[in-house]
């Protein structure tokens, strides 16, 4: 079967193709190597796919590839081109989010809808939720955005539920919280602690330290976009998360017991668009996907300070 990944060179997209090559699938990844974060991290990222002859690359940017062509060689089609993060979708960066976000989405959708697909699986978030007075964070609870980019994801997962119910795409949405492991994007929290315990520099910690999170480990991640090709249903909506959460300032005695270092914490003020706490009841993936993540947090982090080592290793 062929497979489409956009976003190929980023964090989540080159792991899932990865794993892809390896069921045996032909995998065509597209990718704008976005300025987002160093474009090294994301060509180390895609080194092994280009060699395998199962890999069809294709560099460029969803809104200007002529995309009929594209779409007409796969049969699933995992959308997880983004502009990802946060912190950075206030201000003027607001246009690449509705850009790379929405209109992506959008154009995908509208090629997709005249090609036989069987399955378009949208990357979201757990940033749908936002302020979401609920905990766990249900698939039917409602939905308070806190952030530009919130509110973006949701933009385009509702762009994927109304081309489901008007011209069919079986479109499916998949709610990712806080994803880590090797591979993770250098502005994502572990990424940058486990550098700095390289450089044996303090952690930027934004915040008390008290704020909870949903953590969930990479492959976890591929395992439940992989049983989306048969179980899930179209039109629906499912949270990935890792099931539990942790408090920030947990990882720290886990972080210094796996890098055998002493670590020191440089506090940073609360950042704007932030969340107290995240956590993701899995009963509907569960169910439907026969989703079980079971990556112990200490063997994820152990997993991701190796490749930070690798990595910063190879720089330049
Ligand atoms: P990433 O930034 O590493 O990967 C995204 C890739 O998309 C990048 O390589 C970028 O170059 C590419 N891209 C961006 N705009 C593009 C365009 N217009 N055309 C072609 N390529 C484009 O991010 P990631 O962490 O791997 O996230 C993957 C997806 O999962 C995103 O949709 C993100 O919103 C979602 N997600 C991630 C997390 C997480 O914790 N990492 C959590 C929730 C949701």
């Amino acid at each position: 079967m062929n497979s489409i990944v956009t976003g190929a060179a980023g964090f989540i997209g080159s792991r899932l193709s990865r794993r892809l090559l390896q069921e045996g699938f032909f995998v065509i990844g597209i990718d704008s190597y976005s300025d987002y974060y160093p474009r090294w991290i994301k060509e180390k990222n895609i080194e092994p796919l280009l060699k395998d002859k199962n890999f069809k690359f294709i560099p460029g940017d969803i809104n200007s590839l002529d995309l009929s062509d594209i779409l007409r060689q796969g049969e699933i089609i995992y959308h997880l081109a983004a502009q990802a993060g946060v912190r950075a979708s206030w201000g003027k960066s607001f246009s690449i989010y509705t850009r790379d976000n929405i209109e992506t989405t959008q154009r995908l959708l509208e090629m997709a809808k005249d090609v036989p697909i069987k399955k378009f699986i949208f990357a979201s978030s757990s940033s749908v939720y936002g302020y979401s007075p609920e905990l766990p964070m249900s698939e039917t609870s409602l939905l308070f955005p806190y952030s530009p980019y919130g509110v973006t994801k949701l933009a385009a997962e509702n762009l994927c539920f109304l081309y489901h119910k008007n011209y069919s795409v079986p479109t499916v949405s998949l709610r990712f919280f806080t994803v880590y492991g090797p591979g993770q994007r250098p502005d994502m929290a572990f990424h940058k602690f486990l550098k700095c315990v390289l450089e044996d520099r303090p952690l930027p910690v934004f915040g008390d330290g008290k704020q909870t999170r949903d953590f969930t480990y990479v492959d976890d991640i591929i395992e439940a976009n992989l049983s989306c090709i048969d179980r899930a249903k179209p039109g629906e909506t499912y949270n990935i998360g890792g099931g539990n959460r942790k408090k920030l300032e947990d990882i720290f005695p886990i972080l210094e017991d796996i890098c055998k270092k002493k670590i020191t914490i440089q506090w940073e003020k609360k950042q704007k668009g932030d969340v107290p706490h995240t956590l993701a009841s899995i009963q509907k993936a569960q169910q439907d996907l026969g989703y079980n993540p079971d990556t112990d947090i200490r063997e994820g982090l152990s997993n991701e300070w190796g490749w930070i080592k690798k990595l910063y290793s190879h720089e330049g």
